[in-house]
């Protein structure tokens, strides 16, 4: 009996052994997006603030934000391609000091771990471009508990009425 649990924990140990080999060999995923441009043409297109939050991954100030308290009918599109992110009605009022949704339209946005700051959260980016527009958390007030919490920096309204 104790040779069969000890053979046991031989085998998860060597389990584990592999996983840990393939994490450390295989490296990140190159994601590559439809709309891709350099350095210098993004740095021409877009403001030094939008540029720091859409491709240098930066945090506009809270309740800063032009579209933190913004309740219209339409829909938030990546400021970078013009990809359609979010809509409004799945928009909500948070304390948060950002622009908060409690989901994206599918296949809008990219996820990605990220490390930084000490912590473990999930980077969100617009599908199309791979451009930066926030974070996203397990900690919404609505049925999907789900908080998209997006810089206004990195989005743009369109007014349904504009169609
Ligand atoms: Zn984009």
């Amino acid at each position: 009996m104790y040779n069969k649990i000890h053979l046991f924990g031989v085998l998860i140990f060597s389990f584990s052994m592999l996983n840990c080999q393939t994490n450390t060999k295989s490296e990140e995923p190159k994601i590559t997006y439809n709309v891709s441009k350099t350095d210098k043409e993004w740095r021409e297109e877009l403001s030094p603030e939008e540029y720091e939050i859409l491709r240098n991954k930066g945090t506009e100030r809270p309740h800063t934000g032009i579209y933190n308290m913004h309740f219209e009918d339409g829909v938030y599109v990546c400021k970078a391609c013009g990809q359609p992110l979010f809509k409004s009605n799945n928009k909500f009022m948070s304390n948060c000091g950002w622009p908060s949704y409690e989901s994206a339209i599918p296949g809008a946005i990219t996820y990605k771990k990220d490390t930084s700051l000490g912590m473990i959260r999930t980077e969100i980016l617009c599908s199309n471009c791979g451009g930066h527009q926030g974070h996203v958390f397990d900690d919404g007030p609505t049925s999907t508990g789900k908080r998209y919490c997006v810089n206004s920096a990195s989005i743009n309204f369109i007014n349904n009425k504009n169609e």
